[in-house]
This record gives C-alpha cells, sequence and structure tokens, in this order.
C-alpha cells in the first residue's frame, strides 16, 4: 500500500527540509520590531543611521539596567520562594560558627540539670550590690533571687520572705507561692489562706455538686463567707472549683502524683427539666471545657413561657451554662428564636385531620412531624462573648424523651445549648481567661486575642475528638455593639 502511493511521505520530506532551512521560530519573534532585543538596542544606537528618512526606533519603557535590575530583583532578594522568608546568610554563617567548638563561649544551659554552678560568679559581687540589685524588683521576683541559690540567700538574707507576709503584698506573697509549686506534690495552694496545704485526699479528688461539703485539704477559711475560695459556676447547682483547674493541669504539667487526669472530671446531670454533660480537654497547657445543655420545647410557646423554659426563678440566670456577660448582646434573643422555629404540631380534632390531608394532597406536599428543624440567619451561628473565651451554639434537635409516660420511643423537639469556654492555665485566679470568664476582668478580647483569633474554642475542641467536626458555622460576636447595659437591659429578660 505504501508503495503505490508515496504522495504523503514525499510531502512530509518536503516539509521537514522547508522547516530545517527557515530559522527557528523563536528566533523569529525576537528579531521582530516591537519588542528589540538589548543587542539590537546596542547596535542602533552606536551605528549611525545610514539614511536621513528611517524612522528612529521606539524609545524603551526602561534603560537597559534598569530593566536587567527588574528582572534579577526576585532572585536577588534572599526570598525562601516557599516560606517567604529573607534568608540571611549573615545569620546562616555566623550560626555555623557558634557549632564550632569554642570553650569560652556557651550560652546558659538554664535546662540542663549537671552544669557547672555559678555560684562563683555570684559571689564576686558584694552583698550591698546584690541588695541594690534587688531593690529595682517587686517582692515577688525579689523573694525568687534570693530563693535561687545559696549563695544568693546568704547575700540578700531572709528580709524579702518577711516583706511578703505584709498584708498589702498579698498578690505578691501569691505569685511568689505558685512558682513553688513543682516543689510540692503533695500539697495544694489556698488562694484564700496563701498557704500550700496539705492535701487529704491525695489522687482521689472528685468533683461533685455545690451543695456537697468536698474538702481537698483542711483550711480555717473554707466555711468563711466572706473569704470564699475562687470557684466558676458552670450551671444551677454545679460549680468548678480553681482547685480542680490547678489539679488537672498541675498532673499534666509535672506528672500524676501532682493532681488528677483530666478524664476523671467529665459529668453528666439533670436538674429543673434540663440535662447537661461536661467534658474536659488540656490544649495548650490551657483547661478547657464544653458543656451542652438541653430542654424539651414545646412549639409556640408564648414569651412568659420562653422565660419559664429559659430561666431560673431563683436568680433569673439561664438553665443552661452561661458566662458573665450573658445579659449584655444577642445570647438571649437568639435563643428565643431558636425556641420560634421548634415545628408546631397539627391538631387533628373533628375533621381537621382530613382536612389536612386533603390540603397536602392538592399541595403536593407530605407533613412530616419529625423533620429537621433548620434555624434562621439570626439564631443559627456560633455566638463567641467578645470580653471572654466563651462560644455558644443552638440547636433544635429531636431527642428521646424516656420520661414519657406513654412508654416506648417517644422523640421531641428539643433546644440545646452547647458552650465551649477556656479556664486557663491553673496557675493563678488572677489568670486573664480565668478573671474574663468570671467577670472579673474586662482586658480580655476573644477577637483578637492570639489563642483564639484565627481559631475557635469550638473547633479545637471537637477536633481534638472526632475527625468531623461540627458543621461549619459562621462565628459571630454576642455582643457586636459592646453595648453593656446589664440587668438594666431589656432584651435578656
Ligand atoms: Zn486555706
Ligand atoms: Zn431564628
Ligand atoms: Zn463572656
Amino acid at each position: 500500500m505504501s508503495a503505490e502511493s508515496p504522495g504523503p511521505k514525499q510531502s512530509g520530506f518536503k516539509s521537514f527540509f522547508s522547516n530545517a532551512l527557515r530559522p527557528k521560530k523563536s528566533r523569529q519573534t525576537l528579531r521582530k520590531g516591537g519588542s528589540r532585543s538589548m543587542t539590537d538596542l546596542r547596535l542602533s544606537s552606536t551605528r549611525p543611521s545610514t539614511s536621513a528618512d528611517e524612522p528612529l526606533p521606539p524609545m524603551p519603557d526602561l534603560a537597559p539596567l534598569q530593566a536587567h535590575r527588574a528582572k534579577y530583583q526576585q532572585a536577588h532578594a534572599n526570598l525562601d520562594t516557599q516560606l517567604g522568608e529573607r534568608r540571611d546568610y549573615t545569620t546562616i554563617i555566623h550560626s555555623l560558627g557558634v557549632l564550632e567548638p569554642d570553650d569560652t563561649y556557651g550560652p546558659a544551659d538554664i535546662n540542663n540539670e549537671y552544669r557547672d554552678p555559678g555560684e562563683a560568679d555570684i559571689a564576686k559581687l558584694p552583698p550591698h550590690l546584690w541588695a541594690q540589685i534587688a531593690s529595682f524588683l517587686n517582692p515577688c521576683d525579689a523573694a525568687c533571687l534570693a530563693i535561687s541559690t545559696i549563695t544568693l540567700y546568704r547575700r540578700l538574707g531572709p528580709r524579702y520572705f518577711l516583706t511578703l507576709e505584709a498584708p498589702k503584698n498579698a498578690q505578691h506573697r501569691l505569685d511568689f507561692l505558685v512558682t513553688i509549686d513543682q516543689t510540692l506534690p503533695h500539697h495544694l495552694l489556698c488562694f484564700p489562706c496563701g498557704i500550700y496545704h496539705r492535701r487529704t485526699s491525695e489522687g482521689s479528688e472528685r468533683l461533685k455538686p455545690a451543695h456537697i461539703i468536698n474538702p481537698l485539704f483542711v483550711c480555717p477559711e473554707a466555711t468563711n463567707s466572706l473569704n470564699p475560695p475562687p470557684r466558676h459556676r458552670i450551671t444551677h447547682g454545679r460549680s468548678l472549683p480553681f482547685a480542680f483547674v490547678q489539679l488537672i493541669l498541675r498532673a499534666h504539667r509535672f506528672g500524676s502524683s501532682y493532681g488528677i487526669p483530666v478524664d476523671s472530671m467529665g459529668r453528666r446531670w439533670t436538674r429543673d427539666g434540663w440535662s447537661h454533660t461536661t467534658r474536659y480537654l488540656i490544649h495548650d497547657g490551657r483547661l478547657l471545657m464544653r458543656v451542652v445543655s438541653q430542654t424539651f420545647a414545646e412549639p409556640d410557646l408564648p414569651r412568659s413561657s420562653q422565660r419559664i423554659l429559659l430561666h431560673s426563678r431563683e436568680d433569673y440566670w439561664p438553665y443552661f451554662s452561661a458566662c458573665a456577660h450573658w445579659r449584655d448582646g444577642e445570647l438571649m434573643p437568639a435563643c428565643r428564636c431558636a425556641l420560634d422555629h421548634v415545628p408546631s404540631r397539627r391538631s387533628s380534632g373533628g375533621l381537621q385531620d382530613l382536612e389536612h390531608k386533603v390540603k397536602d394532597k392538592w399541595s403536593g406536599k407530605r407533613f412530616d412531624p419529625n423533620a429537621l428543624t433548620s434555624l434562621c440567619g439570626f439564631c443559627k451561628p456560633m455566638r463567641r462573648c467578645p470580653e471572654c473565651p466563651s462560644e455558644y451554639l443552638l440547636e433544635v434537635k429531636l431527642s428521646e424523651d424516656r420520661t414519657d409516660m406513654r412508654g416506648g420511643v417517644v422523640f421531641r423537639q428539643a433546644i440545646v445549648v452547647t458552650r465551649w469556654t477556656d479556664l486557663g492555665d491553673g496557675t493563678s485566679p488572677t489568670g486573664i481567661e480565668w478573671a474574663s470568664v468570671n467577670g472579673f476582668s474586662d482586658k480580655y478580647d476573644s477577637f483578637t486575642h492570639p489563642n483564639y483569633a484565627k481559631r475557635g474554642i469550638a473547633s479545637i475542641f471537637e477536633a481534638a475528638f472526632t475527625a468531623d467536626t461540627l458543621p461549619g458555622q459562621r462565628m459571630i460576636s454576642m455582643n457586636p455593639k459592646k453595648k453593656k447595659l446589664g440587668e438594666q437591659g431589656h432584651e435578656w429578660y
């Protein structure tokens, strides 16, 4: 077949030779007049034009040196293309120099237990000079300096510890006592007294409801209601004493003999028709808590019934877990809005059932009493308290009602309020997280604080337990206008 029809083969050869004789396509484009290369520019500038009527070449946008610089600017900026970091060769060379063995230079080896003692260097300075140095420090730091080595203690003496005894230095005394936490596994720092008490039920401390006396140590201030131990209110009748936050985070930091494991803290209880579940997590050295509270909600509740459902008659706090700032902002209006979305049942008295069926047939829809409830744009997003690390999510869900008298499996619509919060690092109740959650500090701004500016507490918490995290809800401020009316406001009730 190929011998009989040589046409295509010949034409293929022809095209090959014609392509080989022609200059390359890339060169063609380079030598076009529009984008003149630098060689062409130089030639045209050195060689005088032969004919006067020949038009002058167009001026280039940039001078040749400028064009060269612009072209290589990126390559010479020493920027890492992946990380965007500046590659500083001076730093690299200096760090190489430090790696070389050099006995005269060495950084302070704080973490090495067997490092050379520095007492000789300390002893070189006279006591009055050390006293001068200590006079610039606050009482807590001065006491820390005095306790650091025996040489320094001999030079500085016990006077800095006596300073801490003064009532006006109570906070400095607590700050100092917090620093020696690691040396006392069998004791726990009591903040009302400012004393380390011996733990009476070491390792078997259990969180109990607030009305049960649950002493962790013998404390003379235990019954003094004017000087109560720090505690965080979870819900009605449940609170979290700060001592438990101390115990959990001490066990996490220093070892199991210092406290109790975080897994022993989760609880589940029912009170006033609401059921609550708590769970705890240590993240980045801080204790996070999640409280899920739910109660069954009837459809089409009037405002007064919504109040009775949400608020306690004793102190008008909501039954679910809330931070100290719950009265300000949109938390309670959003709860009432969510209650409005509980689907109403159909009345089936008389011929109404038949009427509904005919209407359904007419419209081509089917009525499903157990359909998923969707919330609206106001009550669906998660809310974050702007003044403390607390986040809230509202849901309306079908839940099994085990208390129903009819027996069998009965499902009813329930409102579920989930709160995630950060309780701080457990060193002191004056810590910014603990103080702001309990309403003692207004310095916290949860939307700019580096811990949660980019990622919510809820997503950190849920990602620690499940791979499939929350549905991606928007996170908005609970109090976008930052209006603080407290009890004077009308929206909270
Ligand atoms: Zn005490
Ligand atoms: Zn709504
Ligand atoms: Zn708050």
